[in-house]
């Protein structure tokens, strides 16, 4: 690496010890660190006729002052100065936020250059800039920083000049020429100094698709060096796993398991086998089967000697799982136990004491199980399902629960294919994109809230035919703030509505654990026909009897949320219905009801969602375990990153040839990230 890079920012001329304080603000310590600290976007300076602007774009506009401003102040700092500008014949009125300060130099008839957000409606402006006369400049676009404290953007701007006038010589080039080439990537010292102190939107553009393949491209090098050191890392923990007895449990089930299902059997149960560590991600469809896949390759487990851990998220799944678990283990002599919040005081001493005689083969429960006092005799394979919910803190203590645990996350949340590859590149990815045979597609409704009547006469005709229904509320109780249906008040209306004929059962959080198990069973055993509950009955319920799902507010959900609480019905051969009953006020609303019932594949689901939502929150909050690149999103430079996965697997399996300089920067790149012990790249 290069030494100048590493020095602290105080190395600047003009940095003192002041500057730098503020300057850790914004996580910048080093002069690395300031040259890279790049700005969040640009202001677009050119001149712009305001007819051909779209509402709320950013513009620059000269014109000449027609009215004194005006300023109202609200408390001691906030104000709001406005004036009338004339641009082109059109007078339009120009709005500054808190820069009552500008007053003095807008005096009427002068002419001024404005840059703000327009508004087409209101015919305004509000403004960002103010400069006096007409001002054309050489330079269009302006870098804007994200700045705190008192340092400004254009302070930035001057630090970061000054640095790379110091220090931009000895940018290194971390790229070899030959994927430069590949890509027409600048270098990148140019793209540095590009996105710094830009000529055009052209120019950025290109610099930004430099340093994104970059940041990319080192992150998948550090994910597949991971994945190869992790393979060839003999663990000397190669369990027996005999294809004979799975292919007898198999035999045993009472449906045949789809092929998909088969195939992931095999490709799960040879990691197991194998001596390195499995380390693999199971994405199946709701209603996809993967309980038995798991519960198939736990068999085996235990078979060779071994105990599992199946981890969830919530404790009624964790019921469920060891229900259906112990039904098709237990006549074959495995003991399968729950570990939750609920076992207390001797019963949970009594199971820990099992467990660590080795006596329970398989332990399913909820994060109590990466409890310090939980002890295994001899832990072979961790499964977490649906694992999006655990952090991946969570993650790591399970797999450490025992030495060189095997590992598999098992979720339902569809992510876009090339996405899920990428950003899962450590791991080994199973897919299971078949359903079990006979299940009947889900017809999904979207109805306004005035046609509840219908809906109910509807779902009642299912009720007399045998079936049960879920109806699904957002929130527990009434909150005036959101104007939403809630779960109480929906069971009282629906009681009253079902009177004599059928019985409501009611669900969410805040009930006890045991009012929760109560109510689940009363539903599971056809007690309670009709369930209302929030949505903690999203992942994992299975009930095959329940046909219908009705979910109120169902605009308030996102696709992937919507789909999941789908999957509650379509579980057993009748054909099942899900009813949205949403009135959303937009077009993107409105469109995300259209696809929920148009497709029920949850792969389409995703693809669809990530296009509507954009970048942002598909992978919710820093559980991915994606690291906070400088430019690149994973969601937006989708493509690039697949790019760079394909380039590092190469690089990785020494399938190109790079020269010993970058062989030299690659090495000390991923020793420093704790990838490599000395020598273990070749
Ligand atoms: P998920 O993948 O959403 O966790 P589950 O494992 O809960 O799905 O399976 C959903 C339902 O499908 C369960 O009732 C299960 O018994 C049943 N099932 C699983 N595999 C098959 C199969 N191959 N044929 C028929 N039914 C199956
Ligand atoms: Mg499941």
């Amino acid at each position: 690496m290069n030494e100048y890079m590493k020095l602290p920012v105080t190395e600047v001329k003009g940095i003192g010890d002041e500057t730098a304080k503020q300057l850790e603000a914004l996580g910048i310590y080093l002069v690395e660190e300031l040259i890279e600290h790049f700005p969040f976007r640009y202001e677009d300076y050119k001149l712009k006729d305001l007819h051909e602007v779209k509402h709320d774009e950013r513009v620059t506009i000269v014109g000449v002052v027609q009215s004194e401003p005006s300023v109202r102040y609200y408390g001691k700092k906030k104000n709001r100065l406005s004036f009338r500008l004339l641009v082109n014949q059109l007078l339009i009125t120009v709005t500054f936020f808190n820069r009552a300060f500008l007053k003095k130099q807008l005096s009427i008839g002068r002419e001024v250059t404005v840059t703000g957000k327009w508004d087409q409606h209101r015919l305004t402006i509000t403004g960002t800039e103010c400069r006096q006369g007409k001002e054309e400049r050489d330079q269009t676009i302006e870098p804007i920083y994200s700045v705190s404290g008192s340092i400004t953007s254009k302070s930035l701007k001057k630090f970061i000049y000054q640095a790379l006038s110091q220090f931009g010589e000895q940018i290194p080039e971390p790229l070899p020429l030959h994927l430069r080439e590949r890509y027409k990537l600048l270098g990148k010292k140019e793209a540095i100094y590009r996105l710094h102190f830009p000529p055009n939107q052209e120019a950025v553009k290109q610099a930004r698709r430099r340093i994104v393949y970059e940041e990319f491209l080192f992150f998948q090098l550090k994910m597949q060096a991971f994945r190869k050191s992790n393979r060839e890392q003999s663990v000397g923990q190669s369990l027996h796993i005999s294809k004979e007895n799975i292919t007898e449990f198999i035999e045993g089930l009472p449906f045949p398991l789809t092929s998909a299902q088969k195939r992931v059997v095999d490709e799960i149960s040879s990691d197991l086998a194998s001596t390195y560590r499995m380390n693999r991600l199971l994405q199946g469809d709701v209603g996809s089967g993967k309980t038995i896949v798991a519960a198939t390759c736990m068999y085996a487990v235990a078979k060779a000697g071994y105990q599992s851990a199946l981890m969830v998220p919530t404790e009624i799944l964790a019921e469920q799982h060891v229900t259906s678990l112990q039904q098709v283990l237990e006549p074959k002599g495995i003991r399968v136990e729950l570990l939750s919040g609920s076992i207390k005081g001797k019963k949970r001493k009594e199971r820990l004491k099992a467990l660590e005689a080795g006596d329970i083969h398989i332990l399913v429960g909820t994060h109590a199980l990466i409890q310090e006092d939980v002890v295994f005799h001899r832990l072979g394979f961790v499964i977490t399902d649906e694992q999006h919910r655990f952090g991946v803190e969570q993650r790591r203590v399970l797999r450490d629960k025992g030495e060189h645990v095997n590992v598999l996350f098992m979720t339902a949340t569809p992510i876009p294919r090339t996405l899920a590859i990428s950003v899962f590149g450590d791991m080994d990815v199973s897919i299971i994109d078949e359903m079990p045979a006979g299940r009947k597609a889900i017809e999904t409704y979207w109805a306004k809230p005035d046609m509840l009547e219908r809906v109910l006469s509807f779902t009642e005709k299912e009720l007399t035919a045998g079936r049960q229904a879920y109806v699904i509320c957002p929130l527990i109780e009434e909150s005036e703030k959101l104007d939403v249906q809630n779960a109480i008040d929906v069971h009282a209306i629906l009681q009253q509505h079902f009177t004599g004929r059928y019985s409501v059962g009611l669900m969410h959080g805040r009930l006890h654990p045991q009012e929760k198990d109560a109510v689940m069973e009363a539903f599971s055993r056809n007690d309670t026909q009709i369930l209302v509950s929030t949505t903690v009955v999203e992942v994992g319920v299975n009930v095959p009897n329940a046909t219908v799902m009705i979910i109120y507010d169902a605009e308030r959900f996102g696709l992937a949320q919507l789909h999941q609480l789908r999957g509650r019905v379509g579980r057993g051969d009748a054909q099942s219905y899900c009813i949205l009953l949403a009135d959303p006020k937009s077009e993107v609303g409105k469109e995300r009801m259209r696809i929920m019932t148009e497709t029920n594949d949850g792969f389409v689901l995703s693809e669809r969602d990530l296009e509507l939502r954009g970048p942002g929150d598909f992978f919710g909050a820093k559980q991915s375990g994606l690291p906070d690149f400088k430019l690149a999103d994973v969601v937006h430079d989708y493509r690039a990153l697949e790019v760079a996965r394909q380039d590092a697997v190469k690089i990785i399996s020494l399938d190109e040839f790079w020269t010993a300089e970058h062989y030299n920067f690659l090495r000390t790149f991923l020793e420093e990230q704790g990838v490599l012990n000395g020598d273990k790249l070749d």
